[in-house]
């Protein structure tokens, strides 16, 4: 018989022959079974993953969810098991049992997400863009809203898995791409970092002939043709649809080839403002015009959902990292420069209102959707396709809005005393905790 080495009336008495196979885990088992041994079943901590925002369909629970393919729900996770399932993720089991993750209390999140996405619901003002007609046909009525936080919790409500194009939200992701292939010299020998003060596709360049940033079109155009210029067209779209794909946590992206086709056919704007940089010289060396400006109605007409792109936003607010999968797809500079823009540039001629009221990156297209940045917290997601003037989501808007009274998340809040005491959503503002 094995013999008995501990034994206390809380922690039920575990052997030597389960000592001496010395998990690295174990002690994060006992210290979770110390209270009640049986705790430990799939079922429980599956509650718990599902408390903290880790979805069902998160990559990183994968092994856990082989581990426990012949197993039932109720059964207890032996220290074997644990070890096993620990050793694959452990960070993520660390923080989702000891209930240190990005948004400690995330239930209370989600409740007031839902509360003023109810609210925000409620308001029907703007109109669909209707520049394209596939633009015009899309339900005015559709609102989704869906957060991912660096830690990878997330939470969606409305129609979060309806897919859109993602019109001008590629912008930041081009600039992202350029800047990570090419770096920030050669990038910005051919697109400024200032606002324009002039509309999105205003007929206009900097004093060095040059578009005024990458958020706006000529900015944007420019970016296209850096990405992968020497590789042929079906390629450079593959790059960047298996980018998007990255960023997203592996979701699946879509494309929609009638807006492609009509952006393409009502494009004088963007065809105008390509010759102008053409003729200023602004374009990189062997710059193949037609087939970037193809490249770049493409890239506008590639299609996500809230789901996903709340995730894209996620890596982001986490430094280049995919939360969900971990992998690095951009360097923290690159994010950094990029959030530095969409920050001054992103939110069309309401950019410095937004910087202002908001205090938070965020880029929106004229699809409805707002990318929204909180860096080293979240990101999040929001698509409601009636705009206002502008051209931004009226209930995205007031989404933000909304947001940023129930809690402290403009960027100069820390500054203010009675701001200080609205609620935060994270554990710690400032220090990202890995
Ligand atoms: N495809 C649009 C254009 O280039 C992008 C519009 C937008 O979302 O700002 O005109």
């Amino acid at each position: 018989m094995e013999k008995e080495i501990k034994k206390d009336t809380n922690q039920k008495p575990f052997l030597a022959s389960e000592t001496k196979k010395n998990y690295k885990h174990a002690p994060l088992y006992r210290s979770i079974s110390n209270e009640n041994y049986s705790k430990i079943s799939y079922k429980n901590i599956l509650k718990k993953f599902e408390v903290m925002g880790i979805q069902k369909d998160d990559p990183r629970l994968r092994y856990f969810f082989e581990n426990m393919k012949d197993k039932k729900l109720d059964e207890k996770v032996s220290d074997e098991s644990f070890n096993d399932i620990l050793e694959n993720q452990s960070k993520l089991f660390q923080k989702v049992l000891k209930g240190n993750l990005a948004v400690p209390d995330f239930t209370s999140f989600s409740n007031e997400i839902k509360d003023i996405y109810k609210k925000t619901r409620t308001n029907n003002q703007g109109k669909v863009a209707d520049y394209i007609p596939q633009l015009k046909r899309v339900d005015p009525g559709m609102y989704g809203i869906s957060v991912c936080t660096i830690d990878g919790q997330r939470y969606s409500i409305g129609d979060t898995n309806e897919y859109f194009c993602v019109q001008s939200t590629c912008k930041p992701i081009n600039y992202c791409i350029a800047l990570d292939d090419l770096g920030e010299d050669f990038v910005h020998k051919h697109v400024g970092h200032e606002p324009s003060g002039k509309g999105f596709n205003e007929l206009t360049l900097n004093d060095r002939g040059l578009p005024h940033n990458p958020m706006i079109n000529s900015g944007a155009i420019m970016t296209s043709s850096m990405l992968k210029p020497n590789l042929n067209i079906a390629d450079r779209f593959d790059y960047v649809l298996n980018m998007w794909k990255k960023l997203s946590g592996s979701h699946r992206i879509g494309f929609n080839n009638s807006v492609y086709l009509s952006e393409k056919q009502t494009a004088d704007r963007n065809f105008a403002l390509s010759y102008f940089m053409r003729e200023n010289n602004a374009f990189p060396e062997n710059t193949n015009l037609l087939e970037v400006l193809e490249f770049y109605f493409q890239c506008c007409s590639i299609e996500i959902t809230t789901d996903a792109m709340s995730i894209v936003a996620g890596t982001l607010a986490n430094g280049g990292v995919c939360p969900t999968t971990g992998i690095k797809v951009f360097h923290p500079e690159t994010v950094k420069n990029c959030l530095s823009l969409m920050y001054s540039c992103g939110m069309y001629d309401f950019s410095g209102e937004f910087a202002f009221r908001i205090g938070l990156p965020a880029k929106s297209g004229v699809s409805g959707a707002v990318l929204l940045v909180i860096p080293n917290v979240m990101g999040i997601a929001i698509w409601s396709p009636k705009l206002d003037s502008l051209g931004n989501s009226v209930k995205g808007l007031h989404f933000c809005e909304e947001l940023i009274k129930k809690y402290s998340l403009h960027n100069y809040d820390t500054l203010i005393i009675s701001q200080q005491s609205k609620k935060r959503p994270s554990i710690s503002p400032l220090s990202k905790r890995k």
